[in-house]
């Protein structure tokens, strides 16, 4: 690498030669001294030196030339060289000049001429220590605003490989680098290897199997991606010159890759917490599906059991060729009915039906004409009943009306017409056509009487009165 430029002008060769051999003996190891004739020698000079992208720290300019004053040419070199520091050497300056150059070409110190060697070497060691100074500082704000920008990422929205897009992209603008190409690797756990995630820049591949240290290898660079002691990748960084000499640029590569690393295991961990909230939202659904799934099968079988005990209790209280109460369910009806009478002092009948001779009907007709004999009858008696009226099939050919609300009066009405129904009725059954006869005794409950037993007793003994004194007849007890 060349050594920074000191530029002096001055179109008297004597006063350039004094110059360049003070300058020399005591800045010549670090520097490299240029010297020019005129301001148009020293502005091609420039230009060369830019071309070359040599750092011009100072510039040494005489005041009166031949062509263009030294205060302007240092406005022009202003204009070229931002960061050059410039001295003004001459004994003919006003101060106007003077005044004007430090103005507009931003002068650093003015020397009379002939100068004082030893102020003069101070003046320019000051001016050398000051741009040094300058570009330290300006370096050391880059490289904050480099380390600012990828924390910043941090919190920033976005996908990893958007984030390490921007970190490369300000990383590669840092002029110290004289990076071409920046990218990022991740330690792939199941292999061990580096895997490439991102890269920036316009320079050719890296080589994947090298060393991960802070070395240079060649013209490659890799800077171990540590979080918390734990490595878990390299930013490689390619140039043609290899990484510049500069004393904080290890320090800048070090915090860069520990934030680089930190946004990477912000990102992974917030993908697995992400991928796992997802997971468990997939397994809250899936379970809410289930339940609701075991939720309408158990309604469903709910409904289901519900119509297998309603059909079970229909069943258990109905006759099953007569569709009346049976015995039990007709007894628990009657029972209610006859302690809602007694509540209210209301008036309840009770009428016991038995077939005449119906074994004959069997016998003479067969069974299944009797079933359709007595499902015909079951029939007569419930189209002659009120709705308030309870009718079983006590059994056989046996049948009992309790009528709440009903008189003896009304009660032996009702049995009266039953009993001219029945004996009127020709029941037709494959084209035979069979009459059968009823006896019936009726009993009124006496709403003082504890059971319905008693009056179902009465009743019973009314009926026995009528089958005794010749069937087809309607008996009141206890007349
Ligand atoms: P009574 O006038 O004295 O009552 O004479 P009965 O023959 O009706 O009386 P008994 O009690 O001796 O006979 C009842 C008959 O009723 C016997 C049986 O064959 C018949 N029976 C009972 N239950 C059924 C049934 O479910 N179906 C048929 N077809 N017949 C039945
Ligand atoms: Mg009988
Ligand atoms: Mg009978």
């Amino acid at each position: 690498m060349n050594k920074p430029v000191i530029i002096c002008v001055d179109d008297e060769k004597i006063v350039l030669t004094s110059l360049k051999s003070q300058l020399q003996h005591h800045f010549g190891t670090q520097y490299q001294i240029e010297l020019a004739e005129s301001a148009e020698e020293t502005l091609e000079l420039i230009a060369e030196l830019k071309a070359e992208q040599q750092a011009v720290p100072l510039i040494i300019a005489d005041y009166v030339m031949p062509g263009m004053y030294g205060d302007e040419l240092l406005v022009r070199v202003k204009e070229q060289l931002p960061d050059t520091l410039s001295i003004m050497l001459t004994g003919q300056a006003t101060a106007d000049a003077v005044g004007e150059a430090v103005n507009r070409a931003g002068l650093f110190r003015y020397i009379s001429k002939p100068w004082h060697e030893k102020d003069f070497l101070l003046t320019v060691c000051t001016a050398l220590d000051s741009y040094h100074q300058k570009l330290e500082i300006q370096r050391r704000s880059r490289f904050r605003q480099v380390l600012a920008n990828v924390i910043s990422l941090a919190l920033r929205d976005g996908d990893l490989s958007q984030q390490l897009h921007h970190a490369l992209d300000s990383l590669l603008a840092i002029p110290e680098l004289g990076a071409a190409s920046a990218a990022v690797y991740l330690l792939d756990p199941a292999t061990d290897r580096l895997q490439l995630q991102i890269s920036a820049g316009n320079q050719g591949a890296f080589s994947p199997h090298l060393p991960l240290s802070g070395d240079q290898h060649g013209c490659q660079f890799f800077q171990p991606l540590t979080y918390q002691g734990h490595t878990m990748g390299a930013l490689g960084i390619i140039n043609n010159d290899g990484v510049q000499t500069c004393p904080e640029l290890p320090e800048l590569l070090t915090s860069y890759g520990e934030a680089l690393a930190g946004i990477i295991q912000l990102k992974q961990y917030h993908e697995a917490l992400e991928r796992h909230n997802a997971e468990l939202e997939e397994t809250v659904k899936r379970r809410t599906q289930d339940l609701q799934t075991a939720l309408d099968q158990q309604a469903k079988l709910n409904n289901i059991l519900l119509e297998a005990n309603r059909k079970l209790d229909f069943y258990a209280s109905m006759d099953s060729l007569t569709s009346l109460y049976n015995r039990r369910f007709f007894m628990k009806l009657a029972n209610s009915e006859v302690e809602r009478a007694k509540r209210y002092q209301h008036p309840v009948t009770f009428m016991m039906l038995d077939l005449d001779h119906f074994k004959n009907i069997n016998d003479q007709y067969g069974h299944l004409a009797g079933d359709h004999v007595l499902e015909r009858i079951s029939h007569l008696l419930t189209d002659e009943s009120r709705e308030a009226d309870i009718i079983g099939r006590l059994g056989g050919e046996e049948f009992a009306i309790l009528s709440p609300e009903s008189t003896m009066q009304q009660a032996s009405l009702m049995a009266e017409r039953i009993r001219d129904r029945i004996l009127q009725e020709s029941f037709e059954f494959e084209g035979q056509h069979i009459h059968v006869t009823v006896s019936i005794g009726i009993s009124e409950v006496d709403v003082n009487e504890e059971h319905i037993e008693s009056a179902m007793n009465r009743a019973d003994k009314a009926l026995y009165k009528s089958k005794g004194t010749g069937r087809n007849l309607v008996s009141i007890a206890g007349l």
